[in-house]
């Protein structure tokens, strides 16, 4: 059992004040993994002062970029020895399967750590622009980040929304969500080992109000939020009515494209993966298939196929290729979307369900629908389980307009032997981000969305800059010569 009756502030544990605790519940055996405390008004407050005193104070905003590159790289070091307990947790926590578990939490995690340090490492921070004047335009670390998470990637979402804005120098008061409080603590501690001054991170776990707070202390600059659209609509009007900075990461409702001389069998894997990784709860799912109606049988039946071919069980078990959903609520809420896709009109290739043999848990079959509607609210709204839509399309002008149909703008993918032919798709749809001939996450690169799907990046040398305002020095008169950071 993990147990945490803390909160960390400013770097260090401080035992929690308030009554309520967080359960966190195993969803593949209805078990209780552990409790984490909910952090009060006035423990947010603390957190939120706790950090811009550190802004004001701490050494951290001065810092050379290097250094605290090396500060991030030691955090890196202390979790190595942890990351198998880590992986376990992750999996205990919302049911990802142990196999993915590794691919997300492990490589994928640790890797977009790397990459950020790499990334930090090609930041200029001052430039000189001379032209009519001398003069020199800086990038400066924004201030106090309050970074919200949601429960469907705990620990990689827990490293990168601390990470980014730790690099930009900012302070960071980071808010996991109630489904998955647990992992945080562990990123901090490696934190506190690696040397990160006091003041500069905290944790406080909780739900909706304790988020709600923490987006609306007058000492937070910037909200780097990931979460629903619906969520984060309402975070981004505080934002904007008080000019804080938003980076949002939103919902999505992707379309994978397959053209009429795609691979068939090259394909499938893609779009197995991008349907029901996660058991479907990935922002970037590709969860509409859009399919060349000369290719739709075959297409439809693959994914069948791959649907009834996949091990749903027990997510530690290294043989299992789907786990449960997070919640019985978000069980019951994917029930409710096949049920009305049925009665709209739509064909179950794959008809999905509770399976017969997992008592308990929240799990559910993968679910494959064909003769689906683009225009029905199974193909418009984001689901957030394991169900797929598969549509007919006439040809490729066809497949963008159907694809760019849609409220959301995150993720795609297109399937095509012709390069040229699959980047003019590529190119032509509006979305954040884009894979071609699979199914890609990828750490290195700008990721984020457009349209419903949210405003910002994270990844990359533009996800540092998020957390950074330019400022523009200049000289009316000056000696000379003046040194550069
Ligand atoms: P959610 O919006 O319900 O909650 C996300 C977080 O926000 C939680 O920590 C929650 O406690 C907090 N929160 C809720 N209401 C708040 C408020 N009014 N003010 C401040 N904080 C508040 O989302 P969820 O159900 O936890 O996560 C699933 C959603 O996240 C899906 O829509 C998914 O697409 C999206 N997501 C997007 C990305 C991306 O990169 N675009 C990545 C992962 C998940």
């Amino acid at each position: 059992m993990y147990e945490r009756h803390e909160l960390i502030i400013g770097g260090r544990p401080r035992p929690a004040g308030g009554a309520e605790t967080i359960t966190v519940v195993n969803p593949a055996t209805e078990e209780v993994v552990g409790h984490a405390p909910s952090a009060t008004p006035e423990e947010v407050d603390l957190a939120v002062e706790t950090a811009a005193a550190a802004f004001r104070e701490s050494p951290w905003r001065q810092f050379e970029m290097e250094k605290r590159v090396a500060v991030v790289e030691a955090m890196c070091a202390a979790l190595e020895p942890r990351l198998e307990e880590i992986l376990r947790l992750v999996t205990a926590e919302m049911g990802v399967p142990i196999k993915a578990s590794r691919a997300l939490h492990r490589d994928m995690a640790i890797g977009s750590v790397r990459h950020a340090c790499a990334a930090a490492r090609r930041i200029a921070v001052e430039e000189r622009r001379d032209g009519q004047v001398q003069a020199l335009v800086r990038l400066e670390p924004t201030g106090v980040v309050a970074a919200i998470a949601p429960w469907n990637g705990p620990f990689l979402q827990a490293l990168y929304k601390i990470v980014y804005p730790l690099l930009a120098g900012c302070s960071v008061v980071f808010k996991p969500a109630p489904e998955t409080p647990l992992d945080a603590y562990l990123v901090a501690e490696a934190f506190a080992e690696a040397g990160l001054p006091d003041g500069v991170l905290s944790v406080v776990p909780g739900g909706p109000a304790v988020g709600e707070r923490l987006v609306a202390h007058p000492g937070v600059d910037a909200v780097f939020f990931t979460g629903s659209t619906e969520t984060g609509r309402r975070i981004g009007a505080v934002c904007g009515a008080n000019m804080k900075r938003a980076v949002l990461e939103l919902g999505g409702k992707s379309a994978a494209i397959v053209l009429e001389d795609a691979d068939l069998a090259a394909t499938l894997p893609g779009l197995t993966s991008g349907a029901f990784g996660n058991t479907g709860q990935n922002c970037a799912a590709t969860s509409r298939v859009l399919v060349a109606r000369s290719r739709y049988d075959e297409v439809l039946e693959g994914l069948a196929e791959s649907a009834r071919s996949l091990v749903v069980g027990d997510p530690q078990d290294e043989a299992t290729g789907l786990g449960p959903l997070v919640s019985s609520r978000q069980r019951d809420r994917v029930e409710g979307h096949v049920a009305a896709a049925l009665a709209d009109g739509a064909v179950a290739a794959e008809p999905g369900g509770r399976p017969d043999d997992l008592p308990r848990g929240w799990f559910l079959r993968p679910t494959v629908l064909g003769s689906v509607d683009n225009r029905s609210r199974v193909a418009q709204e984001e689901i957030f389980g394991p169900v797929v839509c598969v549509i007919p399309v006439e040809d490729d002008v066809d497949a963008i307009r159907t694809a760019d149909d849609s409220a959301y703008g995150l993720h795609g993918a297109v399937y095509s032997e012709d390069d040229e032919r699959a980047l003019a798709v590529a190119r032509a749809i509006r979305t954040g981000t884009f894979s071609v001939n699979g199914f890609l996450l990828n750490s290195e690169l700008p990721f984020g969305g457009v349209k419903a799907s949210g405003r910002g990046r994270k990844y990359g040398v533009e996800g540092i800059r998020e957390f950074m305002e330019i400022k523009t020095i200049n000289f009316a008169r000056s000696a000379g010569s003046f040194s550069m950071r």
